[in-house]
C-alpha cells in the first residue's frame, strides 16, 4: 500500500506542486502507507534539461522534509512495461489529427478534453490504407462506451464515460493515461493524491487499471493553487519556487510553514516540521477551495518581518 507523488520535469516545482506533494505525503503517512516518487519524463526528449530539472525537483522535495520509500521510478526507463501492457489490451490504430477530432467530436468537456468519436474504429479498409501511407497512427483502446465510477476522498463519487482514449501517441511515446496506470499498479500504489485538474481523468484511469487486471486506487484530488487572476499558478507568476523565494529570505523550512498555513495546519510564521504536521493532519478538514497565491506577498519586506527558523 502506497501513496505517491509523480511530477513531470517541465519546470521547477512551484508552491502549488509542493503543496500537493505535502498533502500526498501527509495522507499516505497518516493512513499507514509507504510513499513513492515517480518522475514522469516520457516527454523528456522534448524538454531541454529535463534531467537537471528533475534533480532539482528531488532536491526541493527533500529540502522541505518529505521522504520517499524505495527507488525513484523514471518513466523513461519503463518503456518495455508500457509495451507489454498495450499488447494485452484490445486496441486499434487511429489516424485522426487533432483538428479532425475537434471537427468530428462533440464539444470538449469542462476540462478541454474531447472524447474520441470512434472515427477510425469504423474506417473502411481502403481509406485506412490511404491514410496509413502518409500518417503514423496513434493506438487507442477499445472501451465500447464503458462508464466508470471512482471514489474521491474529497469529491465523492465521480462517474465518467470512458472514450477510446490514446494509449500510444502517434510519435510512438506511451500516453500519460497508460503510463500512470501501469506504473501505479507496478508500484503498489493504491492511493492517488494529486491536483484536482486530473479528477476528470480518474474514471478513465480506474477503468484501465481494471482492464490490466488490477484494483483501481482510491483517489484524493487536491484543489489547485491559482494566481490572482484565478488561473492555474505557473512559473511566470513570479517568485513561486524554492529557488525564486530563497533570495527573498525564505528557507525551505519557512516555505513548508507557508504551505502548512495554507492548509490550516499552523499559524503563519510558526516553525513546523513534517512530523509536526503529520500529528495535526486531519484529511477531512483539508480546505476545499483553491489556494490563491500572490507572489508579491512573499517579497523581501515580508520575509524580513518573519521570525527565522
Ligand atoms: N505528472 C503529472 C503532473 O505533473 C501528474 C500525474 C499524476 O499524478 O497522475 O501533472
Amino acid at each position: 500500500m502506497h501513496g505517491r507523488f509523480a511530477p513531470s520535469p517541465t519546470a521547477a516545482l512551484h508552491l502549488g506542486n509542493l503543496r500537493t506533494a505535502v498533502v500526498a505525503w501527509l495522507l499516505a503517512r497518516r493512513t499507514g502507507r509507504g510513499f513513492r516518487l515517480r518522475i514522469e519524463d516520457l516527454d523528456a526528449t522534448r524538454v531541454a534539461a529535463a534531467g537537471e530539472v528533475s534533480r532539482l525537483q528531488l532536491a526541493d522535495l527533500a529540502a522541505i522534509g518529505l521522504d520517499f520509500d524505495g527507488e525513484v521510478v523514471w518513466q523513461s526507463a519503463r518503456l518495455d512495461a508500457y509495451a507489454a501492457a498495450v499488447a494485452g489490451l484490445d486496441t486499434y490504430e487511429c489516424f485522426c489529427t487533432r483538428r479532425e477530432i475537434a471537427e468530428a467530436a462533440s464539444a470538449p468537456n469542462g476540462d478541454g478534453y474531447r472524447p474520441y468519436p470512434g472515427t477510425c474504429l469504423r474506417l473502411p479498409a481502403r481509406q485506412r490504407a490511404v491514410l496509413a501511407a502518409t500518417r503514423r497512427p496513434a493506438l487507442r483502446v477499445r472501451a465500447e462506451g464503458a462508464t466508470s465510477t471512482v471514489r474521491d476522498l474529497w469529491a465523492g463519487e465521480v462517474t465518467g464515460t470512458v472514450d477510446d482514449f490514446v494509449l500510444v501517441r502517434n510519435d510512438g511515446v506511451p500516453a500519460y493515461n497508460l503510463a500512470v496506470v501501469v506504473d501505479d499498479l507496478a508500484m503498489d500504489v493504491d492511493q492517488v493524491c494529486r491536483g484536482d485538474d486530473l479528477l476528470s481523468s480518474s474514471p478513465r484511469q480506474a477503468w484501465l487499471a481494471g482492464r490490466l487486471g488490477g484494483e483501481p486506487p482510491g483517489y484524493a484530488h487536491v484543489p489547485l493553487a491559482l494566481n490572482r487572476d484565478g488561473e492555474r499558478l505557473a512559473k511566470r507568476d513570479g517568485a513561486v519556487s524554492l529557488a525564486d523565494l530563497a533570495p527573498h529570505g525564505w528557507t525551505p523550512g519557512q516555505v513548508l510553514g507557508l504551505l502548512a498555513a495554507s492548509l490550516g495546519l499552523c499559524e503563519p510564521g510558526e516553525p513546523v516540521t513534517p512530523g509536526l504536521l503529520l500529528d495535526r493532519f486531519d484529511p477531512l478538514r483539508l480546505p476545499r477551495e483553491p489556494w490563491v497565491v500572490d507572489p508579491t506577498d512573499y517579497s523581501e519586506a515580508e520575509a524580513n518581518s518573519r521570525s527565522t527558523t
